[in-house]
């Protein structure tokens, strides 16, 4: 068993990447697509249901986590990977982004963050020294570092005040983390839309040195292109032999877009909602299983795709158990999108190593292209 963190870049293709990161708790391979766990389960979904679409790695929210049932409470009870049921790698998020998306009254200083739960309005404190015992208490195998997130939209002042509090609590978290063999602790590109914060915020992290390295602060309705833009930049200015990884990306052409860019990891709860919203992804784009039009329709909804939704339940029914409100609709439709993700990012990996990626975008453009199949 691989006992140290470790990635290896197998191929690459054009800027595209495709490689393996080793951890004692198994391999990730890359490009990778992490289903998100908010609160210790990946919704409507069984562990082993989630491994069944070719997951190799989970999130798990700090934010969420230490207000319930607490960070404490699931050391105590051996674990995350025990309390979930989980026994592949874990991604935590280090609560930044969420105690400015969720949090009442928050109060920020150079210490941390300060703010009350959005549940009970209890009071709690964050700063990357807590944010690193409570990934420590949680036994998450990659760490985030604690950033700051400043709302959108902000001018450029303001957005380079926050990259330079967050890098230095990058060190303070790379100092909280200490020396953990097996253990990953990644830090976070942050600088917005801009190329020169974006190359500082690089250069901080690098020298202070992680694990790996995210880029922070996107997907947060800057838009596709926007995106796409810093994208053109952003992973060029982190270290090649190290994974990247784009937080919160994202749909179907979002990824294959950041794949091509360089990107070999993300995560989004867009799966995972979406199923419990009546949304399905599809090689042909998205359908709303609502629609009337589905309610005779007797076909899967998409007949290559080798899900338990798509092989065993027409769109009609589909229908019905989401307009009864069934439980089983969520179930069904998280099911087949997790699938979708997970065989989108198998068919890059392969495509990637063979070098044929610029036909497998292609394919995968004029697939969706068609739109959804006719109705009957
Ligand atoms: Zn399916």
């Amino acid at each position: 068993m691989v006992q140290r963190f470790r990635f290896d870049l197998k191929a690459t293709d054009g800027r595209a990447r495709t490689g393996v990161i080793a951890t004692p708790r198994g391999e990730i391979r890359t490009p990778a697509f992490m289903p998100v766990g908010t609160a210790g389960t990946v919704k409507a979904m069984l562990p082993e249901q989630v491994r069944a679409t070719g997951a190799d790695i989970v999130l798990g929210n700090t934010y969420h986590l230490m207000l319930r049932p607490t960070a404490e409470r699931i050391a105590r009870l051996g674990g995350l990977h025990r309390f979930m049921n989980w026994d592949r790698p874990i991604l935590t998020d280090s609560g930044g982004f969420q105690v400015m998306s969720l949090a009442e009254l928050r109060k920020l200083s150079e210490k941390g963050v300060q703010f009350r739960s959005h549940i009970d309005g209890s009071r709690h404190e964050l700063t990357p020294e807590r944010s690193m015992e409570i990934q420590r208490l949680l036994g998450s195998d990659i760490v985030m570092c604690f950033d700051e997130c400043p709302a959108l939209p902000a001018d450029e002042a303001r957005v380079a005040e926050s990259m330079r509090l967050s890098m230095r609590w990058a060190a303070r978290s790379k100092e909280a983390f200490g020396d953990r063999p097996g253990h990953a602790l990644f830090g976070i590109q942050q600088g917005g839309v801009t190329q020169e914060l974006r190359a500082e915020s690089a250069e901080a992290l690098t020298a202070i040195g992680f694990d790996g390295y995210a880029i922070g602060g996107l997907a947060v309705g800057e838009g596709q292109e926007a995106m796409f833009g810093v994208l053109e930049y952003a992973p060029d200015m982190l270290p090649e032999g190290r994974p990247r990884y784009l937080m919160g990306v994202g749909k179907p052409d979002d990824i294959v877009g950041a794949v091509a860019r360089g990107v070999d990891m993300m995560d989004c709860v867009l799966p995972t909602r979406s199923g419990r919203t009546g949304q399905a992804w599809t090689r042909r784009g998205q359908v709303n299983i609502k629609n009337a039009r589905h309610a005779d329709d007797p076909r899967p909804l998409d007949e290559n795709c080798t899900c338990p939704a798509c092989r065993h339940y027409s769109r009609a029914y589909l229908h019905h158990v989401f307009r009864a409100g069934e439980m089983i609709s969520g179930m069904l439709l998280t099911w087949h999108n997790l699938h979708y993700f997970q065989s989108l990012m198998a068919g890059m990996r392969d495509a990637i190593a063979e070098g044929r990626f610029d036909g497998w975008q292609a394919q995968f453009h004029s697939d969706r292209a068609q739109g959804d199949i006719e109705p009957l």
